[in-house]
């Protein structure tokens, strides 16, 4: 599974960096969050679908 966040639509409230902080992380400069994995490992799949959940602007996409 890869998760992908489209940069126009994150709002920056760093939920996902929350729920799952070994794939999501903040970028300072950009002000915006970021993806740290190029694949998702097996035991953070179920805590990234939640951020995604969460995600209110809808910017995170899990890609199965
Ligand atoms: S939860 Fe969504 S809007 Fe919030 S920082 Fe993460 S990607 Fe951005």
């Amino acid at each position: 599974m890869r998760v992908e966040i489209d940069p126009d639509l994150c709002m920056g409230d760093r939920n996902c960096n929350k729920v799952c902080p070994h794939v999501f992380a903040y970028d300072e400069d950009k002000m915006l969050s970021i993806v740290k994995v190029e694949v998702v490992p097996a035991q953070f799949e179920e805590a990234v679908k939640r951020a995604a959940r969460e995600c209110a602007p809808g910017a995170i996409v899990v890609i199965e």
